[in-house]
């Protein structure tokens, strides 16, 4: 190692030693399955979100064959809200694998983990080094700030040629004895002084040898060669009412939303009045030839996803007892509903 990679090292580990009063209920944890936990919900998840949540499963699974024997429909339930409902999923089947062929063990070296559903390289390094101190590098958006700013690198980072780079570089600065510590330092270190605005460049410890801040770049550097395309989409979810109960179905398939429950939908490509909808074909073959009747809808309500934006309106009718629903529908009571898990979009609405 070189002296402007030892100096960073070295200044990292300083800082935090020194400096790092950076709190958060999993830090300093060597249990890898509560680790593994709180990576997995803290993946597109800010730690204040996420916080509660950690709490509430350790609460409820407080261990990995506790997760393991869970129902389904009572995991998905807790997770409620957090939203990139696939990282759930996954999370399950990796609790399940876990328990059958580990034997409840949480597996211990680094392609053991890496080899679990829903862990990227990312989860993996943070989990071996945390728990088993084993020398992998984490690399997420702090990290890669970081390293590009102190030295200097304009290689986008979310290339082909970035990624090598910044996994080799990441990997030689990383001091193999103190790699759980000293990543743990890295991220925190990126969160709270070089921040992706107005870092803290007059008090840094790297500032002496940091090429972004020598050369006035830190504006400027890490560079994202691809801009995040945002597609709009708008929902209109039919509550299709007999007799005090409606209709719901869980979403399959490999669209958002994955095994949450939602009530009929109606996807249109523009935004669509009431009577615009009853005009169209999928609104005609569900309903045309039926004497239905719409109780009340709603204005638009919006959420923003990481790739889509969702406007969706709530549209409830009543139809007669000669409505068949489409396979895959049931109807269930007021009550029901509250033992199911929604969409936050559908949650919000509901509870208004
Ligand atoms: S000097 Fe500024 S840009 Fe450089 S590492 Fe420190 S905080 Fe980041």
């Amino acid at each position: 190692m070189n002296d402007t990679k030892r100096f960073f090292t070295d200044c990292i580990l300083t800082w935090n030693r020194l400096h790092n009063s950076r709190t958060m209920p999993w830090k300093g944890e060597k249990n890898p399955y509560r680790i593994w936990l709180s990576e997995i919900i803290l993946q597109q998840t800010r730690v204040e979100q996420g916080w509660p949540y950690y709490e509430r499963f350790i609460g409820a699974y407080p261990t990995v064959d506790k997760l393991a024997q869970a129902p389904e429909e009572e995991v998905f339930r807790l997770w409620q809200g957090l939203g990139y409902y696939a990282r759930c999923k996954n999370m399950l089947a990796a609790a399940r694998m876990i328990s059958s062929t580990h034997k409840n063990q949480f597996p211990k070296t680094y392609e053991e983990i890496a080899a679990l559903k829903g862990v990227g390289a990312y989860t993996a390094a943070a989990i071996a080094s945390f728990a088993f101190n084993l020398p992998h590098a984490v690399l997420d958006g702090n990290v890669y700030r970081v390293l590009a700013r102190y030295f200097g690198i304009d290689t986008p980072i979310d290339s082909t040629a970035g990624k090598k780079l910044f996994t080799a570089l990441a990997n030689e600065v990383l001091p193999k004895d103190q790699a759980g510590a000293y990543n743990q330092a890295i991220m925190d270190f990126g969160a709270v002084v070089c921040k992706p605005q107005l870092p803290l460049c007059s008090s840094c410890l790297l500032a002496p040898r940091c090429e972004a801040f020598q050369k006035g770049l830190t504006d400027l550097v890490p560079v994202k060669s691809k801009k995040l395309k945002i597609k709009k989409r708008y929902f209109h979810y039919l509550l299709l009412e007999q007799k005090g109960r409606v209709f719901i179905r869980k979403r399959t398939g490999k669209d958002i939303w994955q095994n949450l429950h939602e009530f009929f939908l109606l996807e249109t490509s523009a935004p669509a009045t009431d009577a615009a909808l009853q005009q169209s074909a999928g609104f005609q073959s569900l309903l045309g030839h039926l004497d239905y009747k719409i109780v009340d809808s709603t204005a638009e309500i919006k959420q923003q996803l990481t790739h889509q934006t969702i406007y969706a309106r709530f549209i409830r009718l009543q139809v007669p007892l000669a409505f068949n629903a489409p396979d895959g529908y049931q109807l269930v009571t007021e009550k029901q509903l509250q033992e199911l898990a929604f969409p936050k979009i559908i949650v919000d609405y509901l509870q208004r």
